[in-house]
């Protein structure tokens, strides 16, 4: 194979090194710090690793993230081939499909992190919110991804809080709760200590993520500093 496999020993370190949900969340943690304060290392992205990974991955997180544009996930936790397993739709918003790529990538790929990505001033949140509101649907499709925001619009609402990104991230709580209320598949690895799902908000602007549920124990804190990007940064559209 063209650029080698990586030595036995070193994969067996990385693999060991990675298994653990504490383990992979300090990884994911890591590289958004690298990503916020300018300075990725872009890793597993070369020609070698592609090779590398060619026969089989092995991703130590799973991303259930929003479809926003600028939530690329390799790209704010700075990784790259194989790494992260990555299930997106708009709001991350979850179904059948959803579920079934979840499962396949704990039960299958033994991934041992499922990471649900959503983000200040999501607009899927915001035309449920519109659609609360105002009694209107959108039409055509999309009005099956306002409707499975309008439960966290209604939890909000009954918590009292109204703030657009008080909601994102009720709403995120709610798809980590969703995941694992309707995939026994993933609460039984949860249950056996192979798997952690965390609930964590991206902030468009400065790039940070931060914990919006609890974290596998003993990993480090996922709380980044404050973006280096310039008090000039204004807040997201
Ligand atoms: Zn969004």
């Amino acid at each position: 194979m063209p650029g080698g496999q990586p030595g036995p020993q070193r994969a067996t370190e990385r693999a060991s090194a990675l298994s653990e949900p504490a383990r992979a969340y300090a990884e994911l943690a890591d590289g958004n710090r690298r990503f916020v304060s300018g300075a990725p290392r872009h890793p597993n992205q070369d020609a070698e690793h592609r090779a590398a990974v060619a026969d089989g991955q092995h991703p130590f997180a799973v991303i259930v993230g929003c479809s926003d544009s600028r939530l690329a996930a390799e790209i704010i936790f700075d990784r790259g081939l194989g790494d992260l397993f990555v299930v997106r739709t708009a709001g991350h918003i979850v179904g059948p499909e959803v579920l079934g790529s979840v499962e396949y990538a704990v039960t299958v790929l033994g991934t041992p992190l499922v990471v649900v990505l959503g983000h200040d001033s999501c607009g899927a949140v915001q035309a449920a919110r519109e659609t609360a509101a105002t009694g209107t649907s959108p039409g055509g499709h999309l009005r099956t991804v306002v409707d499975a925001v309008l439960p966290s619009l209604r939890r909000a609402t009954a918590e009292g809080v109204d703030d657009i990104d008080g909601i994102v991230d009720i709403h995120i709580a709610q798809t980590v709760e969703m995941l694992l209320g309707q995939s026994p598949v993933l609460a039984d690895a949860v249950a056996q200590g192979r798997c952690a799902v965390v609930g964590v908000s991206y902030r468009l602007a400065a790039g940070g993520v931060r914990p919006v549920t609890p974290v596998p124990a003993g990993a480090a804190t996922l709380d980044v500093p404050a973006a280096p990007d310039g008090p000039a940064a204004p807040a997201a559209a």
